[in-house]
Parts: structure tokens; sequence; C-alpha cells
């Protein structure tokens, strides 16, 4: 890592011209779009290379580094920044879903102050007539410290929820969490019925658990999934999970459940749109949903063909391990460190 940052700083400094002409940062806080214009970037293998090295070693890029170039993908430090992007995702025709950063809660106090800061959450959503329901992370609400204290406390939160006519959607995270994630949605989803579950295109058990939701009011996020899992227990090919995908999302379709697509791959929001069509999907029954920070431009083609989007918008101070998983997604995370190396010279 310490190569790869040396490497990448060499470069930055033995081209300094070139790099003055490099863009300010590309997307802002609502994720629009990088314009191709002028710009000094070292291309294809050399630049591979260092993405690669970058992914493998992001844990170690030093902190002001990853906050700067990952500030594109979290909202800000409050519920006033979060609400202020949602407003202005619902201005362009987007749908949102607040998520507050923070994971791996190992004291009840700190789950219990996220609990009601999601009730905040859900007063000023509909306060401000914002078109924006909730994601939440069980491991923020206690999900390490005991099950049965982290089910009260979604129960709590999706009460809230439903109290306001909103809608509390449970990300999915590690393997260590599926099995407890599973039975809390199940659970809550029988007394209250607002809540909704992710599963995740890699995970080779994601068929089998397709199969077993309940299906009654059913609503899931399909995604690809981000964790670094066993091959085990995870399809690890690139096409092999998109093939899982597409064919997680048909046994949705066709057992009626309404599906959240969650992507940013054009191949599966062209087979998604597909699948739509041929199964004469109304535009109510699913939608699709991307990351603040990401493709812009994906996101305007789909809303502007008529298909309801919503952006997973996070917000917090708890932003580093959440920024992490984004970077290693970029495929153009070298660029971006070195623009903030330079930048920081
Ligand atoms: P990829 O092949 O990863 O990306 C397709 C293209 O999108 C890339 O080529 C690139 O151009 C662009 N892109 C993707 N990511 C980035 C990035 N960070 N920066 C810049 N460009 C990028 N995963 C979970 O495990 N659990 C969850 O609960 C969960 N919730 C999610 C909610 C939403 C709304 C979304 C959109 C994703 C969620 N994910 C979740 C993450 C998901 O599993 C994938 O890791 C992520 O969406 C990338 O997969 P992709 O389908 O976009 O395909």
């Amino acid at each position: 890592m310490i190569a790869a940052i040396a490497a990448i700083a060499a470069i930055a400094a033995s081209a300094p011209d070139a790099i003055a002409r490099l863009d300010p940062d590309p997307l802002d806080a609502t994720g629009r779009s990088e314009q191709p214009t002028r710009q000094w970037v070292p291309r294809g293998l050399a630049m591979s290379v260092f993405n690669r090295l970058l992914v493998g070693t992001l844990p170690l890029v030093p902190r002001f580094i990853v906050g700067r170039v990952a500030a594109r993908y979290v909202a800000g430090a409050t519920l006033e920044d979060a609400l202020r992007v949602v407003a202005e995702l619902n201005r362009q025709g987007a749908m949102a879903t607040v998520d507050l950063l923070g994971e791996e809660v190992s004291e009840r106090d700190k789950a219990l102050a996220a609990v009601d800061e999601y009730l905040r959450v859900f007063a000023a959503i509909q306060e401000r007539g914002l078109d924006s329901n909730v994601s939440i992370k069980l491991t923020l609400l206690g999900l390490k410290v005991d099950e049965g204290f982290c089910r009260d406390n979604v129960a709590t939160v999706a009460a809230a929820a439903r109290a306001r006519g909103n809608f509390v959607r449970i990300d999915m995270e590690d393997s260590s969490c599926t099995d407890a994630t599973l039975r809390i949605y199940r659970e809550l989803q029988a007394r209250h019925g607002n809540l909704g579950v992710v599963l995740q295109a890699y995970m080779r058990r994601t068929l089998t658990d397709v199969a077993e939701l309940p299906r009654e009011g059913a609503n899931v996020r399909l995604c690809k999934g981000i964790y670094v899992e066993s091959r085990r227990i995870a399809w690890k090919g690139y096409e092999t999970v998109r093939a899982n995908f597409v064919r997680a999302l048909e046994k949705l379709i066709e057992s009626g459940v309404y599906p959240a697509i969650a992507t940013h791959d054009e191949y599966l929001a062209a087979a998604a749109t597909a699948l739509i069509d041929r199964h004469g999907l109304r535009r109510d029954r699913y939608e699709f949903q991307m990351l603040l920070g990401v493709d812009q431009e994906l996101r305007e083609i789909l809303i502007a063909a008529g298909h309801r989007l919503r952006v997973y918008v996070p917000y917090g101070r708890d932003w580093y391990p959440y920024s992490i998983r984004r970077l290693r997604e970029n495929p153009e995370v070298a660029r971006h460190v070195l623009r903030a190396l330079v930048a920081r010279r």
C-alpha cells in the first residue's frame, strides 16, 4: 500500500502541469455525474494496476484522503445535511432512503441513541413532506449485543414509521448476520407490515431465501452484495453474480414480491427492464435503487424512461467503514486518490 501511494505520489510529482489541469471533484453531494473533460491520468494497464493495489490496501490509506475522496457518497454529518440532499433528489424526480451511518455497535447506549435518531428522521421526513423512507443496519441497532435487544429496537423504529405512514428497509450486512436479519425481518414484518429486507445475489443461498420468504406484502431489495465472503458461500465470478441476480429477480417478480432493483450495472438495469416488460409489471410494483454519488447519468436515464427510482442517502459522523466499501467498488479509485493527494500539497 505504501508502495502504491508512493508510486502515485511520484507520478503526481513528475507531472505537475498536467495534474493542475485535473477538474474539480466530479460529483457533488447529489451525485451529479462526471464531465468527460481534459484530464491527465495514467491510462490503461498502469491505472488498473494502481486501482488493484489501492483496493487491496485501502484500510491503510490516510483517513483524510479517504474522507476527501468518499465525500460524494455521504450527504454530510447531520440530519439536516441528509434532508437537504433528499429534498434536492425529490426535485430531480427521485425518491430517497435515508441511512444513519454506523455499524458493529457493542454498547447498548449507542444502539438506543441510533433508535432515537431514527425517530427524529421519520418526524423530519413527515414534517417536510419529503418522499423518503429509511434504511437501517441491524449491527447499529445492537445485533452484536443481543438479538432480542436488537429486535426490540427495530420494533420501536418500525412502530414509529408506521405511525407516520412510512417504511423501514433492513440492509443486509455480512454473512454472520444473514440468519438473524431474516429472522427479525419475518417476525416484525408479520407484526408491523411496513418492513422490507435485502437479498444479495452473490450469496449461494439467495435463491432458496427467495423461495422461502413469506410473499404477502413482501418488499425485497436485490443487490449484488458488498461484503468479503468465502467462496464456499458466495459466488465470485462477475458474470455468475449477474446471472444469479437475474434469476433471483425473475423469481421475486414471479412470486408477486415488490422488487427494489439496486444496481448501477447497466447490463442488469437492461435485464431488469426486459423482465419488467415481459411480466407486464406496473410502474408502482417495483423500483430501481442507486447509491448517492454513483452514476447520476444512469439514474436520469431510468427516471426519464418512467421508472421509479430511489437513492440511498447515508449521513452521520461514522462515515469511515461505509466509505471504504464504496471506494473499493469505484473503478477509478486510484485517480481520485491521486487527485486528493495533489490537492493536499
Ligand atoms: P458493479 O459492477 O459493482 O458496478 C457497476 C458500475 O457502477 C461500475 O462499473 C461503476 O461504473 C459503477 N460503480 C459502482 N460502484 C461505484 C462506486 N462506489 N463509485 C463509482 N462508481 C461505481 N450491499 C449489501 O451487501 N447490502 C445492502 O444492504 C446493500 N444495499 C444497497 C442499497 C442500494 C440502493 C445499492 C445501490 C446498493 C446496495 N448494496 C448493498 C451494494 C451492492 O451490493 C453492490 O455492492 C453495489 O451496488 C455495486 O454493485 P453494482 O450492481 O452497482 O455493480
